[in-house]
């Protein structure tokens, strides 16, 4: 099964079997690491972004001030 790599468009092949939600990959071609995000369906996604944790930040770009 290969899913495309979201930051180069490259396809890259992944066992569903052989991975497990939250394992991290890295992209061969660009280097970025992936986390597993789902293994049904397979979903990856940078892991830059899911581990975004500064909850802080988000909140405040999200609320409008008044
Ligand atoms: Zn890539």
């Amino acid at each position: 099964m290969a899913v495309v790599c979201p930051e180069c468009d490259s396809p890259i092949l992944i066992d569903p079997d052989e991975v497990e939600e939250g394992e991290t990959l890295q992209c061969d071609e660009c280097g970025m690491e992936l986390e597993v995000v789902s293994t049904d369906p397979l979903e990856i996604a940078p892991v830059d972004i899911v581990g975004y944790d500064d909850e802080d930040d988000t909140l405040a770009i999200e609320e409008d001030e008044e």
